[in-house]
């Protein structure tokens, strides 16, 4: 079943990105597995899916050693100063970094082990209060900053815009979202100014956030079904 659906949703992603004369290879699914017990990732992963996104880190913490090293962690969610040393540790990008704050804590923990890490910012494209990320007016100060910090590989943004009653309306959020990231690009603000990162789209709305540049969609409910509770 989950491998059907991720099946499916690679034929959606060649479809948009056809639409919009994309190339279907630029984009990455990562699968959103929170919550879900680690069965259903393995049940993935035997059906070719290798990258996992969670908002806990916790819940990456238990899963980790489970699974094989092919399996990669986005993480997703806010992340605490505190938690900086564990997420260096067991993912592979961090597409929420939105203080400095939280870059230098990443930093020093990456001095450590002696490693770097690709991260995303994540920007409150919506200026929703309710959101985290770092506003668009601040997103250039920001990676300004983050020039000077030597273990950060920034790849791109990111963005979580207000949910919306209709997908369409989500597509002035994405195209913000891309121009905010052309408008830095210009400025060789990122790792590869010619390759910048947009990760942006969930289940309701991917194939329009591709439509707009993404170039990475995070995908839950739709390949893993609802999501159970949390404890
Ligand atoms: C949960 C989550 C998703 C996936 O949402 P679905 O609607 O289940 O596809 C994507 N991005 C973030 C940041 C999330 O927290």
């Amino acid at each position: 079943m989950i491998s059907k659906n991720i099946l499916t949703i690679q034929e959606k992603i060649t479809e948009a990105a056809v639409t919009s004369n994309r190339s279907p290879e630029n984009i990455k699914l990562v699968a959103v597995s929170k919550r879900f017990p680690v069965t259903a990732i393995q049940e993935a992963y035997a059906g070719g899916q290798t990258l996992f996104g969670e908002n806990y880190i916790q819940e990456v913490q238990q899963k980790r050693p489970e699974l094989p090293e092919q399996v990669h962690f986005h993480f997703i969610g806010h992340l605490q100063t505190n938690k900086a040393k564990i997420a260096a540790e067991s993912c592979t990008v961090i597409e929420t970094v939105d203080r400095l704050k939280l870059a230098l804590a990443l930093n020093r923990r990456l001095e450590e082990l002696q490693k770097e890490m690709d991260i995303l910012i994540q920007v409150n494209i919506g200026e929703d209060s309710a959101k985290s990320g770092i506003s668009p007016e601040k997103a250039k100060n920001l990676l300004y900053d983050l020039k000077s910090i030597p273990r950060l590989r920034v790849l791109g943004l990111m963005t979580m815009p207000p949910l919306e009653p209709d997908p369409e309306l989500s597509r002035p959020h994405f195209r913000r979202l891309r121009l905010l990231a052309q408008e830095l690009s210009d400025k060789s603000l990122f790792l590869d100014n010619n390759r910048v990162e947009l990760s942006m789209g969930m289940s309701s709305d991917y194939h329009i956030a591709i439509e707009e540049g993404a170039t990475i969609v995070r995908v839950g409910t739709a390949i893993f079904g609802d999501r159970p509770a949390r404890k």
